[in-house]
């Protein structure tokens, strides 16, 4: 019975494959040395792919089988193809609201590059635009000259624009015209959780310090009106795709509304959103009163409604706002009543049976935020949600073990790529292993690499694969010793985001049945130099199927 059963299916099988070659496909690619990061690592030469979706991969001989004359064939050239990168956490979906006035500088390790840009930018400018970088730099990724930039410097490069030059999420420099745009003078004074820096005449010098007034600085940047910010939100997303990414989880963000979701999602409603996006609830009390409105809410929330371009997952990332730490000002707040307020909202979410991601760094605060995590599991079971934390940079294994109890997740980050020196300053001997990529990967917990762009890192993906195989951060220190290697880096940023972003099934490795999201590389991950790892480009970049990117020949 049993053996007639397995024939019958046999035969089915081969004559489905039978059909499936002679109806041909949408695509092929073809003479690539293919990545696939399926379970066995395996790579192959080609892939055939229809409706959006792989369906099969091989040898080219056995892909060319479903070539038809409406076929598109996309010759790789024997370069590298691999699944398209997912960052577990990044605040893109807020950038759009300036990013008309952003001038990057990730990656530029040159001061003098920097100034460049900035006469190149005041040149283009309208009178009184303004020039901005808010974060994803530090003055230690320039190995010409470590330096911020003085008021006088920034004033004879840009007379009449105003400049806010914002240094990962700790100060920013401004220039007069900027000052006056922001309309700080002698008598303002300092904002919440932030330092206008003034001479001992009482003038403002042009740097404005803390998180509070990074944030302070940012808010006095005019937002796009809605065309701009439509455009704004296409040319994030080109830019995205433009270094590999093909989906992400945002993280939200302070002062962040509806607004910021509408651009994103009239383009996914639209078709036209050419990377996919998965998105958490953000809700930032900061006393007991707000959070019994987020308690009395909590019901309403209905994650995923959405499609698997746009989706909201849950609930995250900052909780809050007083048990909120920050990386570089290690001290933490330690009272019961402000955890307790958290818990309130954790219970809730629990018993809606939601996904929370929380923003959690040092080993302090993460013992705290597993207590309560196990006493609300002792009472209504958590696992199976896949609660998460966010950025871990202290986590020790005896916390791992207690996360892999309660079936977490460990969303890690390569913040070091920028603040590097900034944690050894502050951390001494720990920050070698922060994050301690190495242990989270041996102990066996689910966990992904992501960047938390835009502020406090970079975007580029590839500079996390270099981080994290080599430990250095831009401009070439030598920061962290818990590397990983190549294979285990390129998992952790594809098919282990996939679960991360709850897509596993569509999403993370190139094999039959998942989306086409897939990249062909300008060189070969696995076997260029490690120091060559962050100038990876891709050539092509794919989502679904359709080719959202390719590179000027
Ligand atoms: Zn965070």
């Amino acid at each position: 019975m049993n053996k007639i059963k397995y024939l019958t299916a046999s035969i089915l099988l081969s004559a489905s494959i039978a059909a499936l070659a002679a109806d041909s496909v949408d695509t092929i690619v073809v003479n690539g040395k293919v990545v696939t990061v399926d379970d066995r690592f395996s790579i192959t030469q080609a892939v055939a792919i229809r409706g959006g979706r792989v369906v099969a991969v091989g040898r080219n001989a056995d892909i060319r089988k479903f070539e038809g004359a409406q076929t598109r064939v996309i010759d790789a050239g024997g370069r590298t193809v691999i699944p398209g990168l997912i960052d577990n956490h990044a605040h893109f979906i807020r950038v759009a609201e300036k990013w008309h006035y952003e001038m990057r500088l990730d990656g530029i390790t040159s001061r003098a590059q920097v100034l460049q840009m900035i006469r190149d930018r005041v040149k283009a400018a309208k009178p009184g635009e303004w020039i901005v970088a808010l974060g994803g730099w530090s003055e230690e990724q320039f190995t010409d000259d470590a330096r911020g930039f003085p008021l006088a410097e920034l004033d004879q490069l840009a007379p009449e624009n105003p400049v806010a030059l914002q240094a990962v999420y700790r100060h920013t420099y401004l220039n007069t015209a900027g000052l006056k745009a922001a309309k700080i003078d002698v008598g303002t004074r300092n904002p919440p959780g932030g330092t206008i820096e003034k001479d001992a005449s009482g003038n403002p010098t042009g740097i404005v310090r803390g998180a509070g007034g990074v944030a302070f600085i940012a808010a006095k940047v005019p937002l796009a009106e809605k065309q701009q910010w439509m455009k704004n939100a296409r040319d994030v997303v080109a830019y995205l795709n433009a270094t590999g990414m093909t989906a992400w989880m945002d993280a939200g963000g302070r002062g962040m509304s509806n607004a910021h979701y509408g651009p994103y999602r009239e383009l996914a409603d639209r078709g036209e959103l050419n990377i996919r996006i998965y998105w958490q609830t953000i809700r930032q009390p900061s006393t007991p009163e707000q959070v019994d409105k987020v308690v009395a809410d909590i019901p309403n929330l209905k994650p995923f409604q959405g499609t698997d371009w746009f989706d909201n997952v849950g609930y995250g990332e900052s909780v809050y706002r007083p048990i909120n730490t920050q990386l570089l000002s290690p001290k933490f707040n330690t009272r019961p009543e402000d955890y307790g307020q958290w818990g309130r909202i954790a219970r809730a979410l629990a018993d809606h049976g939601m996904y929370v991601n929380s923003h959690v760094e040092m080993e302090g605060a993460i013992d705290r935020f597993l207590d309560l995590y196990e006493a609300i599991n002792a009472e209504k079971p958590i696992k199976g949600l896949r609660w998460a934390f966010s950025h871990l940079d202290q986590v020790t294994p005896a916390q791992i073990e207690r996360m892999k109890r309660l079936g977490m997740s460990a969303q890690i980050h390569t913040r070091p790529l920028i603040q590097g020196v900034l944690m050894h300053r502050v951390h001494g001997e720990r920050a070698w292993s922060m994050p301690p990529m190495r242990m989270v990967q041996d102990s066996g917990i689910p966990w992904g690499l992501g960047s938390d762009a835009t502020a406090v890192t970079t975007s580029n993906p590839f500079y996390n694969l270099w981080f994290a195989v080599t430990g250095k951060m831009l401009g070439d220190h030598h920061v962290n010793r818990s590397t990983i290697t190549r294979e285990e880096a390129l998992i952790a940023h594809t098919r282990n985001n996939a679960y991360i972003v709850f897509q596993e099934a569509n999403l993370g490795s190139i094999r039959p049945g998942k989306y086409a999201d897939l990249l062909i590389l300008d060189r070969d991950y696995l076997t260029v130099p490690e120091d060559q790892i962050k100038d990876i480009r891709p050539v092509l970049t794919m989502v679904g199927g359709r080719v959202v990117y390719e590179a000027k020949q």
